[in-house]
């Protein structure tokens, strides 16, 4: 394959520096040369994309994907229970519309079939299916059943500590990369739910043990303060929405800043407040469901992590009606409009920062020579305007692994 140049681009390089123009060389799988300003890349041999002035970006990442969560922009399907062979096409399919609509990673926050998406990740990989980078994830767990988990796919682990290392044991052997557990229930699922805790601080610190004698990476919803603070004591890694989140989270969340990612997914909770009338959830739906609080919370949270240097990315809980799959780069919005993001934050949190998640900072989410090709030619200036990254149509070309996934 012959190696491609981009000219006459501007440049987003995924570190939150503005942008720049310049050219951008790629050869088989890597970004291998980039000119700025009056900088040239050698053209002879190359296949020349001229970008017009359109904006070159990393592949952004979803930070907390749930592609087993059926509903997307093409489909929606209320429900969360499918027949298994449905379910498993259905989320292949929302694999596809993810990587449509710029997302050329996602680090999975909990699936609905055990296997689904270790099976989906290889298939992916082996350049069978469309789809981001996935980092696989088994089963939510916690209460059983209240994520809806279609029957006979819901194999519980024994409440007791000898239980919960064998499953960890037995979810890093089934090939995930990170074993999503539920640290505490939500207002979404029973009112006061947020301040329920799932496990106790001896049950948490044997997940964290196991996990770390597995070599496996640990995820989790967290509400309440405390369920937080124990992850965090725990070694997990991916803590998502933390909204009552208190002064001493914060000060532990910051003391591990450097292993940590935090993702509050507000996309749902906007959705639920503003847009889910027509699947049954008014105002005093969302009020009882802690939506309208729980945005509030996060307005003064969210800018708090950041200021602290916490890594806060964007993504999450797309997959239900009224929040589908294929929305997700409206994150970048909630992030710019509500969590205290300039433009140029909120898009380095979800390409730089979503390298990190993804556990490979230092080959993904930056256009710098050495890293991988997962590339977006966008027609506008994100930087200015982030809501533009929404339109599929704007995203010229898609480039993942080197390979044009959608060409100019
Ligand atoms: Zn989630």
């Amino acid at each position: 394959m012959k190696p491609i140049v981009f000219t006459n681009v501007r440049i987003f390089d995924g570190t939150g520096r503005g942008l720049f123009p310049g050219q951008v060389r790629v050869a088989a799988n890597r970004i291998d040369a980039v000119a700025e300003g009056g900088e040239r890349i050698e053209p002879a041999g190359a296949d020349i994309i001229d970008g017009c002035g359109m904006t070159l970006m990393p592949g952004m990442v979803e930070g907390h994907a749930h592609l087993t969560w059926p509903s997307s922009v093409e489909r929606i399907v209320n429900t969360m229970r499918l027949p298994l062979e449905e379910h498993l096409l259905v989320t292949a399919q929302n694999a596809r519309i993810t990587l449509d609509h710029g997302f050329t990673s996602a680090y999975s926050a909990g699936s609905l079939g055990e296997r689904f998406e270790v099976a989906l990740r290889d298939m992916i990989d082996a350049g069978y299916l469309p789809g981001p980078r996935l980092r696989a994830s088994s089963l939510e767990k916690g209460a059983e059943g209240v994520m809806g988990v279609p029957a006979g796919h819901d194999p519980t682990h024994d409440r007791d500590i000898a239980g919960l290392r064998e499953y960890v044991k037995a979810m890093a052997e089934l090939g995930v990369d990170s074993i999503k557990f539920l640290m505490s229930s939500d207002e979404g699922f029973a009112p006061g739910g947020a301040q329920v805790l799932m496990y106790s601080e001896d049950e948490a610190q044997a997940i964290g043990e196991a996990a770390r004698d597995a070599d496996v990476w640990l995820a989790c919803h967290a509400q309440a303060a405390e369920a937080v603070k124990r992850a965090v004591r725990a070694g997990f890694r991916s803590i998502y929405h933390c909204t009552y989140a208190d002064e001493e989270a914060l000060d532990l969340l910051e003391s591990k800043k450097h292993e940590i990612f935090v993702a509050p997914a507000p996309g749902l909770l906007y959705a639920r407040v503003h847009e889910a009338q027509a699947f049954g959830i008014g105002r005093r739906e969302a009020e009882r469901m802690g939506a309208v609080s729980g945005l509030e919370l996060m307005q003064t949270v969210y800018p708090e992590m950041k200021k602290r240097g916490i890594r806060v990315l964007p993504g999450g809980d797309y997959g239900f009606a009224f929040n589908p799959n294929g929305e997700n780069a409206r994150d970048l919005v909630h992030f710019v409009e509500r969590l205290g993001f300039s433009p140029l934050e909120a898009i380095a949190a979800a390409t730089r920062h979503g390298g990190e998640l993804m556990g490979r900072g230092d080959q993904l989410g930056q256009i710098r020579a050495g890293f991988l090709a997962d590339l977006l030619l966008v027609d506008g200036d994100p930087t200015v305007d982030v809501a533009i990254l929404q339109d599929a149509k704007r995203l010229r070309v898609i480039m993942k692994d080197g390979e044009m996934f959608k060409g100019p």
